[in-house]
């Protein structure tokens, strides 16, 4: 077995592996990054699906740390589509000349504390192991993909596909009879741009989601322009804001208004692009029932206005939670595909699947439905599902998933009692769950790059979380999880997954105070000597 020797061993080359280990190197650190993928990018080199884009508008989603980046990376639309958003990734390691310290096509299996070696050991998948002092992981909040759990998948002799796992070459829907099974995020993306140029397309809906609609847009030179000068004050707008984005809540309350003056607002928010309707509206629509339910209602007449029939739309509107309580999919056309002739919705609720067979899927009535493609469009076990997937044990050979069975439990996100040197840049509890990506990612590196140097510049080696702080913090993410209305509904950010074995209960694995008091807390954390951890 072959054995490497570094200062740090990052674990992900996404944009947060990406950032850390250009840091981490310029702060003078060894450090090696390995990466299960064949190339930068995370999320963007694994999403290929047709219609994979941003929900960010792309001039916020752009690090900006580095004014020559800023200078020379150019977007051509406002909400740009993943084949540009792998381009700037791979501009980024270009510019920075990040691969030569990444090593591709190693995933990570196992990692191990050795207490008397006051090392990580981990080792890969290839037969590679690597030890270092410091484990820094960036594997990714969404990276994780998960098939349903229906009998039969391999036995399907036609094409199938996983939206986060899907081919480089061009996949074609003509003529083709298509399923695709899910209707998150990425499925309401792929759903719309499949229906294009399918022969005939079936949409199997377990549950359905409120969607925004996206409005995206080109964006000329002359524009971009403007945009690069202004990005001094865009970045500074996005740190203001619960999510990073560039939308602000109204800080008046839903009911404070009258109801015409209410739909005024709400139309004028449904015209904007982005996030603006769901981050950007009335401050108390995502905790207090009443208000939510005013714009539920909204958004409802809205899903009605824009399907012919009826009862397709009866089935398109979700009942069992409101709007903004799960991570709204926004849509580019998605409620006009069921207007199709060759297409259709299948409930789940009422129908479910009962098998995969080799030419299509059996249903629980007996039918049988010829496909020739399928499409999981069934997300991923979020935020946890990463670690989960690698054997990560601490002091005294305790495993992670076990500790973390019954809810996460951390410090800030970012480290864990028990697991001494292990940092984790974008873990539960993490202000970057529900963040902008890029601006919560270089809070995140920056910090942990200046505890790493703090220790370094004192002689100590050795990190790991107080009980008590850990404690307080995870007691402080369940309260502020509590207020919210998005609490009370299963969905990726209580880690209810009907996919993944024992993430049926509900447990609040993002952090719902807010990129701002997040950062706050981390400063003051920083400026008290590295409060709530133990260093020597
Ligand atoms: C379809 C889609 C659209 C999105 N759109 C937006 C958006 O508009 N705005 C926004 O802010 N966020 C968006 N996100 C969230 C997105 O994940 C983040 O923006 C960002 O890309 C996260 O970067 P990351 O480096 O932390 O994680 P990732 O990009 O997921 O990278 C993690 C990397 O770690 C690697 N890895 C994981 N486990 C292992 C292992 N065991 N061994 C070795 N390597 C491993 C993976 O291969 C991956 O390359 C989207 C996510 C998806 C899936």
């Amino acid at each position: 077995m072959a054995l490497e020797r570094h200062e740090i061993v990052l674990v992900g080359a996404g944009l947060t592996g990406m950032y850390a280990l250009h840091k981490l190197r310029g702060a003078g650190f060894g450090v090696r990054a390995y990466e299960a993928g064949q190339g930068v990018g995370g999320t963007w080199y694994w999403n290929r699906y047709p219609g994979a884009r941003f929900d960010s508008e792309s001039w916020t989603y752009i690090f900006s740390f580095d004014d020559e980046i800023l200078r020379e990376w150019s977007w051509s639309e406002h909400f740009s589509g993943q084949p540009e958003n792998l381009r700037y990734c791979n501009f980024v390691a270009d510019k920075l000349d990040l691969r030569r310290d990444i090593a591709f096509g190693e995933r990570a299996l196992s990692a191990h504390w050795d207490e008397q070696a006051g090392e990580w050991q981990v080792s890969f998948a290839s037969g590679l192991a690597a030890r270092a002092r410091f484990l820094v992981t960036a594997l990714g909040p969404l990276s994780a993909p998960t098939m349903p759990r229906i009998d039969g998948i391999e036995d399907f002799r036609g094409e199938w596909w996983h939206t986060g796992l899907w081919p480089h070459e061009p996949v074609s829907f003509a003529n083709k009879r298509v399923a695709v099974i899910g209707t998150g995020a990425s499925g309401v993306q792929a759903i719309t741009e499949i229906a294009k140029t399918v022969g005939h397309l079936a949409v199997f809906q377990r549950t359905p989601n409120w969607c925004a609609p996206l409005r995206n847009a080109p964006i000329a030179a002359e524009e971009m322009e403007r945009i690069r000068a202004g990005y001094e004050e865009i970045f500074a707008r996005c740190r203001e804001t619960y999510g990073c984005f560039v939308h602000a809540a109204d800080p008046r309350n839903a009911l404070d208004v009258t109801p015409e003056e209410r739909e005024a607002f709400y139309e004028r928010l449904y015209q904007l692009p982005g996030f603006a309707f769901w981050q950007g509206n009335f401050r108390d629509i995502l905790t207090d029932r009443a208000a939510n339910d005013t714009v539920t209602a909204f958004v409802t007449r809205k899903i009605r206005a824009r399907i012919r029939d009826p009862k397709l739309a009866d089935l398109l509107i979700p009942k069992d939670h409101g709007f903004g309580t799960r991570r709204v999919p926004l849509e580019s056309g998605y409620y006009e595909v069921y207007n199709q002739p060759n297409v259709d919705l299948v409930d789940l609720r009422a129908q479910p699947i009962e098998r995969v067979t080799a030419t299509g899927l059996r249903m629980s009535d007996g039918t049988e439905r010829p496909f020739d493609m399928i499409v999981y469009a069934t997300g991923f076990d979020a935020i946890t599902g990463g670690f989960d997937r690698v054997d990560i044990r601490g002091r005294d050979g305790q495993r992670l998933r076990e500790k973390w069975a019954d809810g996460a439990r951390t410090y800030l996100g970012l480290q864990i009692e028990g697991f001494p040197n292990l940092l984790t840049l974008i873990g539960p509890h993490n202000a970057a769950t529900f963040c902008n990506m890029p601006r919560c990612i270089e809070q995140n590196v920056d910090w942990v790059t200046d505890l790493l140097v703090h220790m370094r510049d004192r002689g100590l080696t050795r990190v790991e979380a107080t009980p008590a702080a850990e404690r307080s913090w995870t007691a402080h993410a369940n309260e502020v999880a509590s207020r919210l209305l998005a609490s009370q509904v299963d969905s990726w950010m209580t880690r209810v997954n009907q996919n993944v074995a024992g993430h049926q209960k509900r447990t609040f694995v993002a952090y719902a105070g807010g990129a701002p008091k997040y950062r706050q807390k981390c400063d003051e954390v920083a400026a008290a000597g590295y409060e709530g951890f133990e260093l020597r």
